[in-house]
């Protein structure tokens, strides 16, 4: 199997990445909120100088797609004059910051939030790691466990604000006036202790292969125990603060982006749906998924090819086709290569393209031994009970 090119980066607004079907540029939205006015700025965008396809990523930012050289400019100033960029690339590409979708405005997430935002723009905060990044998770009880982050503000079993090492069990009891100081400093002993150098090509510069490797937390940031993470991710539907809704593969039209601003404020979610603030029944806007039962729910895929460069075989189109086919419960991923950016963990049934076909891996991931090598997507849709056989 060809060895997918691990990049180390992401791509943000002022460094856009090519892309097979142009520059991917991503927008950080503050908080992990748009307001209407900035989600209706992002869809008249996206329709003006992408080609209209805006994907929701898993760390909770939006990418507008197709964008090319000529038509970069006026996008990134028309990102500016909606407040949606950074200072420079080095603090944008600091600022990886998951917010939980699920605050309330007394829990402090948005203002420790921000705070964290401020420390990452500072000239002197830590240099961390291109993918290193920090969840501010809290809630009543953490939501964002399974989502990847270095460094966790969250709250402990008895209710008390903690910032924790990602890995650990435990974690510094902060304020939410100490918080985002406590990140910083925790940001600063991993850069310190050697926490860049250490994991392998996919991990290195992570929190958790820094701890699996025997660092040592300094003095008390592990003493307060963390309570453990939501077991399953959210579905589509109505929650206190609004309406969850998905869409195909995290990929929304900028159309339906313009309809969902229209609605309310949007809150941006790890999970690839947007919360629309204080919308309490499905919306009347095409491509949405808002019941928890829909097929699409159980495939995941990314872009594949032509969108991708590295991609090996198309995705999307085999993964509508199988959705029908997947058990209730179970999950399919139709990955590109073996790097997996849809789900990079396990799955119950994965396919990933290689230059002949697929492989079928059960129970692991994007890059482990396949148990049945070989298979093509023609002969996948005609027998899409290969997937479920022994399963
Ligand atoms: S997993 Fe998909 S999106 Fe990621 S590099 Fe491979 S083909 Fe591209």
């Amino acid at each position: 199997m060809a060895e997918p090119l691990v990049k180390g980066w992401c791509p943000g607004a002022l460094r856009p990445m090519e892309s097979g079907d142009g520059l991917i540029v991503r927008v950080r939205p503050r908080g992990g909120r748009l307001s209407q006015q900035e989600a209706a700025g992002i869809a008249d965008l996206a329709a003006a100088h992408g080609n209209g396809l805006i994907d929701l990523t898993s760390r909770a930012n939006l990418q507008v797609r197709g964008v090319t050289e000529a038509t970069y400019r006026p996008l990134l100033a028309g990102l500016e004059s909606l407040g949606l960029t950074d200072a420079t690339s080095e603090a944008e590409a600091r600022r990886n910051i998951v917010v939980t979708p699920f605050w309330s405005g007394e829990d402090g997430t948005l203002r420790i939030a921000a705070a964290l935002a401020d420390a990452l723009s500072r000239p002197d905060a830590p240099e961390i790691p291109g993918k290193f990044g920090f969840a501010v998770d809290c809630g009543s009880s953490p939501v964002l466990s399974n989502v990847p982050a270095d460094i966790r503000i969250e709250r402990s079993a008895d209710g008390w604000l903690i910032c924790r090492a990602d890995g650990a069990t435990g974690g510094l009891r902060v304020t939410e006036a100490t918080a985002a100081d406590a990140a910083m400093a925790l940001a600063r002993w991993f850069i310190a202790f050697g926490g860049k150098e250490v994991g392998d090509e996919g991990g290195r510069g992570r929190m958790v292969a820094h701890l699996g490797h025997g660092a040592r937390l300094p003095v008390g940031n592990s003493e307060v125990v963390a309570q453990p993470g939501a077991a399953s991710f959210p579905v589509p539907g109505a929650v206190p603060a609004g309406f969850l809704a998905g869409f195909q593969f995290g990929q929304i039209r900028a159309e339906a982006l313009a309809a969902l601003a229209g609605l309310g404020a949007l809150r941006v979610t790890p999970w690839r749906m947007l919360l629309i603030e204080d919308c309490c029944s499905a919306p009347d806007v095409p491509g949405l998924i808002t019941t928890s039962g829909d097929p699409m729910l159980r495939v995941v895929a990314c872009t594949g090819k032509p969108g991708c460069l590295q991609a090996l075989q198309p995705t999307r189109e085999l993964a509508r086709a199988l959705a029908p086919h997947v058990p209730d419960g179970a999950l399919l991923h139709v990955s590109g290569c073996a790097k997996g950016c849809a789900h990079p963990a396990a799955a119950a049934m994965t396919l990933t393209a290689v230059v002949e076909g697929f492989d079928f891996i059960r129970h692991g991931r994007p890059n482990g031994p396949p148990s049945r090598p070989g298979l093509t997507a023609s002969s996948l849709r005609a027998h899409p009970a290969i997937l479920t056989e022994a399963l």
